[in-house]
């Protein structure tokens, strides 16, 4: 039986980032993944519209960011867009309107409430708290906290109540790489295409056993026993949580606590797809406090489609998840009319294809990205922790030293994950 030095858990970004390595480093490894696609959280779709679209991950964000090198290595190409910089926010009555067309007190509100954020990396905090504590600590209140949730919240696939301030603040400190974003004009899948390379994938491998700790490890999925001299795993820490795996002997307990003391939230999408663009070529990014909070134009900067989606996350998520899909879509239109100013009927008769994804019903990912509570921002070194020179962890939750919840910060944390297993083998 082949003894491989390591198998890869999962072919993500993470799993992908740190096969690589290993591989370029002239290792012999096999990667597991219970997909019958790379990618995991990066699905991009090249049949709903002319354009790549986006079924998850869609931006780079940071103008440093090691994808933006990847882009430019692999010849491809990256799209450029200014979103919070070029908000354009919705009382929910009225249009989205740019930031100097809004009434004074609501546009200071709004870039107070954006430099009170900014300010969070300097902020001296002896107790954790929650985003909306440190928030309202500073006097922000009501309908303000609100549109702290949708503007800053929402992205970290949260609630503003649950949002550890030492995490984010350590993730501000770590965060070396830029505030640009962009899109990638082929897709995130063309690059994942490119950087993976010839070792050996197993799709439809969803691993149930790993056993360590005396001699090899050995890993089974499908009944069938792997051996390797190591193991990243590289899975979402929901189904570290959920149990996917059996781990055998079991995992240290402060390995155990750090597992559980991440949340994971709901994170779906609305696209649709119109004959015609019926915005101007400057919408990039709206938003209001109703239930699709968030609002973008995958097809911006473009001419060959006309591509308008909604992407929420958390409470607000679970309650378009719990609606049927037809139900979801039409709300999703509903509450766009209203954004863009454009009667419903002829928004409907524009439409030509519309999607919902829900990533909390994806078995394999069982939510968006992980967040971390007051109280635990310890949890993401815990999670990262090699284990008994055997068991090594990559993934956007295990992130710390860079930015978790990303496409980089997986990237980062599997280069990681490689590294330290390349140090023992
Ligand atoms: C809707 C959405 C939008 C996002 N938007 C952005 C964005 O704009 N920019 C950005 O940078 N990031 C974004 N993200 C986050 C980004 O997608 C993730 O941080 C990143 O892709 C995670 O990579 P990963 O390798 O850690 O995990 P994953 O991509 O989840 O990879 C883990 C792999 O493990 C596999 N797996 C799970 N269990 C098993 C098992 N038991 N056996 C074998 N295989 C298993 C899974 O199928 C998966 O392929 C978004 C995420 C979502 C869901």
């Amino acid at each position: 039986m082949t003894i491989y030095d390591a198998l890869i858990v999962g072919a993500g970004a993470a799993g992908l980032a740190a096969g690589r390595i290993l591989h370029d480093a002239g290792r012999s490894i096999l990667m597991l993944e219970a997909r019958d696609r790379i990618g995991g959280r990066i699905h991009t779709d090249y049949d709903f519209a002319v354009i790549p679209i986006e079924f998850g991950a869609e931006f780079i964000h940071g103008d440093r960011a090691v994808t933006v090198d990847l882009v430019k290595s692999a010849g491809l190409h990256t799209l450029p867009v200014v979103r919070l910089g070029n908000l354009r926010w919705s009382d929910g009555v009225n249009p989205a309107l740019p930031l100097a067309r809004l009434p004074d007190q609501l546009r200071q509100t709004l870039t107070g409430l954006l430099q009170a954020y900014d300010q969070l990396s300097e902020a001296h905090l002896p107790q954790d708290v929650s985003l909306a504590d440190y928030l309202r600590g500073r006097g922000w209140t009501g309908d303000t906290l609100t549109a702290a949730d949708v503007l800053l919240a929402q992205t970290c696939c949260a609630s503003i109540e649950t949002l550890s301030c030492h995490d984010l603040i350590r993730e501000m400190k770590a965060d070396t790489v830029g505030h640009g974003e962009s899109r990638i004009r082929e897709g995130y899948g063309r690059l994942l295409d490119w950087y993976r390379t010839d070792y050996s994938i197993h799709f439809n491998s969803l691993v149930q056993e790993i056993q360590w700790g005396d001699g090899d490890v050995r890993v089974i999925s499908n009944g069938q026993v792997y051996r390797a001299k190591t193991c990243i795993i590289t899975i979402p820490v929901s189904l570290l949580q959920n149990d996917t795996i059996r781990f055998t002997p079991a995992l240290p307990p402060d390995k155990i606590w750090a597992i559980s003391a991440f949340r994971m939230e709901a994170a779906t999408k609305l696209i649709y797809r119109f004959r015609e663009r019926l915005w101007d070529d400057n919408l990039t990014f709206m938003a209001h406090a109703g239930l699709t909070a968030r609002w973008w134009t995958p097809s911006y900067g473009r001419n060959e489609d006309a591509i308008i989606a909604c992407y929420i996350t958390a409470e607000r998520a679970q309650k378009l998840d719990v609606m049927d899909k037809a139900g979801a879509l039409e709300m999703g239109l509903q509450e766009l009319s209203t954004l863009l100013d454009i009667p419903l009927n002829e928004l409907s008769k524009t439409t030509i294809a519309s999607k919902r994804l829900t990533w909390a019903a994806d078995p394999l990912a069982l939510g968006g990205y992980a967040h971390v509570p007051p109280g635990m921002a310890e949890c993401r070194p815990l999670l990262a922790r090699p284990e008994g020179n055997q068991l090594f962890f990559a993934g956007e939750a295990t992130a710390y030293d860079t930015n978790p919840q990303t496409v980089h910060g997986a990237i980062e944390s599997g280069w990681r994950a490689a590294r330290e297993c390349l140090a023992v083998l």
